[in-house]
């Protein structure tokens, strides 16, 4: 791993409807090449993070008020979701949002309109990663499970050729099992194609174990930051994150 950093947030403030304060100065650094996590509890302010970066809280009448955000030291924050894929900044929204009535490989087809290049080599790297997502190209959407929406997300990112994604919390409403398989993935595409990630996980225990580094946020403030390995032997994550005492 390298130590260049990727993106960079620096002490922004987050307000809703002009008047409620969510952020109160959070800031965090993602290496490039690394596996950052953002944890927290419920409304802890993880999603508004994700969204603040990638420019997608006007539709939820949000914005940051103060503090800046830099991907390879270029602010960042001025520019559309389109032109943040183009620098090679995806963002995979809590709740899956598949296509439902396109067919698994469409949905996944449409991550690509971005870009020209091989498709279909990428398309092959894809279902490389996720033999499930292949037995199933032909299957709507809507008609897979919870899980395999979960890797048609994670897929249809892969297919815009991504350097940082922003993953939100990929285990939600997952099985065990299924939420092991996907972090083993993201594991795997770390490793091996070298895509960097920044995940929002409420899930602590899964998240610190295939994380490098964390980040927890209380009431819109980081309150802990750290290796992974020492948050999960640090005395209050283990207490009040990991049930644990
Ligand atoms: P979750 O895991 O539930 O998504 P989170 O840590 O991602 O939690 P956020 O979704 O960022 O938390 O929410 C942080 C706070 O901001 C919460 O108190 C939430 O109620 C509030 N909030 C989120 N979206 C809006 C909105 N559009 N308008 C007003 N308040 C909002």
């Amino acid at each position: 791993r390298t130590e260049e950093t990727l993106l960079e947030v620096n002490n922004i403030e987050v307000i809703y409807n002009h008047v409620i304060l969510v952020l109160k100065g959070v800031s965090l650094s993602v290496p490039k090449g690394g596996i950052t996590a953002l944890l927290g509890g419920n409304g802890a302010g993880k999603t508004t993070t994700l969204k603040a970066i990638s420019n997608l809280l006007h539709s939820e009448r949000g914005e940051v008020t103060k503090g800046s955000i830099n991907y390879r030291g270029e602010p960042i924050a001025e520019l559309d979701p389109a032109s943040l894929v183009k620098k090679g900044v995806i963002q995979v929204m809590e709740g899956r949002h598949c296509f439902e009535h396109l067919t698994v490989e469409e949905n996944l087809l449409t991550g690509a309109y971005t870009r020209g290049g091989d498709i279909a080599a990428d398309l092959e790297m894809v279902y490389n990663y996720f033999p499930r997502l292949k037995e199933r190209r032909k299957s709507q959407a809507g008609y897979t499970s919870g899980g395999e929406q979960q890797m048609v997300a994670i897929g249809r990112a892969l297919m815009s050729k991504p350097e940082c994604i922003l993953l939100d919390e990929p285990s939600m409403g997952l099985a065990p099992q299924l939420v092991e398989e996907i972090f083993g993935i993201v594991k795997d595409l770390n490793e091996k194609e070298g895509a960097t990630f920044l995940l929002a996980e409420q899930n602590t225990n899964v998240a610190l174990r295939f994380a490098h580094y964390g980040y927890i946020l209380e009431s819109g403030r980081v309150v802990m930051d750290g290796p992974a390995a020492e948050l999960r032997e640090n005395p209050d994550v283990k207490e009040f994150y990991l049930g644990m005492s």
